[in-house]
């Protein structure tokens, strides 16, 4: 019988498991809830049991197994196999998580940052379509950033791929989380573009919807941006097309250094589709250097919930190869 690997998709709400067969396919999954109280100490142990009992249903061993990868939010050390910083999982001290896993399993056990790993699995089996040189960048609360070259994640000296925090303008004073301002983060990010709709707001004297409900207070999303500038709705439009000028500028920069041949955009943002990469693209073709535009190309994520699993999968395999 060939052997398996198991990916395990680390996030704030939901722990994602699958059995992933050596060419990448999901064979079965799973998922349990996040246990975050007592400082996040529960969530390995609750995916050791989980894991264990899941073998156990299918009727497979641990020796059926390759190795065990891991995707967790937060600073992580690939080489010592650490978590530190994963505020959202209440991880604020250094997690051993290989030695946990090690003592449980004692297979093969590799772990990245959640970013680097859904960029390995879309490189793998989505969007990327197996190419070589690729960038994700996965637009969510923030912007996680992964760059894959020569089929491996480009870590650096660790912090390797850190394209939400290039910084895309140096006049608009935009205080980021990393202690900098002006970073394509807080900027362009589901969160980031509420930001650019209040510093226009405050310097636009039109008629918008959009503007009331900013001034307002109310509860407005990145979607709820993206669907006014779907309706004409001036004050949108502007913003959308700045947040497009900010996206391009990023994309161009990260073209230039690396001339991937996808440029792949993920996380929820991603969700309003053709119309972001239309909205890019214009733009990306005035910054990016002329011959770059030829060969790099932007395009969307592709298997979305399973980039997690498929990419920790993968790292088991990139280890290897
Ligand atoms: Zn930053």
């Amino acid at each position: 019988m060939s052997k398996y690997i198991l990916g395990v998709d680390l996030g704030g709400t939901s722990v994602k498991m699958a059995v992933v067969s050596p060419d990448g396919e999901i064979m079965k999954k799973w998922s349990i809830g996040t246990n975050i109280i007592n400082d996040g100490e529960a969530i390995v142990p609750d995916i050791i049991d989980s894991i264990r009992d899941h073998l156990e249903l299918f009727q497979m061993d641990i020796n059926d197994f390759y190795g065990i990868g891991m995707g967790s939010p937060g600073v992580v050390d690939a080489d010592n196999k650490t978590v530190i910083g994963a505020y959202n999982l209440n991880w604020t001290k250094l997690q051993r998580i290989g030695e946990q896993m090690k003592d449980a399993f004692n297979i093969p056990f590799y772990i990245d940052n959640d970013a680097n790993v859904a960029a390995l699995g879309e490189q793998w089996k989505g969007a990327g379509n197996g190419a070589s040189n690729v960038v994700m960048m996965t637009l969510g609360t923030g912007i996680g950033g992964g760059v894959i070259n020569e089929g491996k994640i480009v870590r650096g000296q660790g912090g390797g791929g850190e394209i939400g925090h290039l910084q895309i303008t140096t006049d608009m004073d935009v205080q980021c989380t990393c202690g900098k301002t002006d970073c394509l983060e807080i900027l362009a990010s589901g969160k980031g573009i509420i930001n650019l709709a209040r510093y226009f707001s405050d310097r636009y004297e039109g008629n918008s919807e959009l503007k009331r409900q900013i001034d307002d207070g109310e509860n407005v999303g990145a979607e709820d941006i993206f669907n006014e500038a779907q309706n004409n709705d001036f004050f949108a439009g502007e913003i959308v097309d700045q947040w497009a000028k900010f996206m391009a500028l990023a994309c161009s920069h990260i073209a230039n250094v690396v001339n991937p041949k996808y440029i792949i955009l993920g996380g929820g943002v991603s969700a309003a589709g053709q119309y972001l990469i239309d909205l890019i693209n214009p733009y990306f073709k005035q910054y990016v250097f002329p011959q770059i535009f030829e060969s790099t190309s932007l395009r969307l994520a592709d298997i979305g919930n399973d980039a997690g699993v498929i990419g920790a999968a993968r790292l088991v395999e990139e280890a290897f190869s």
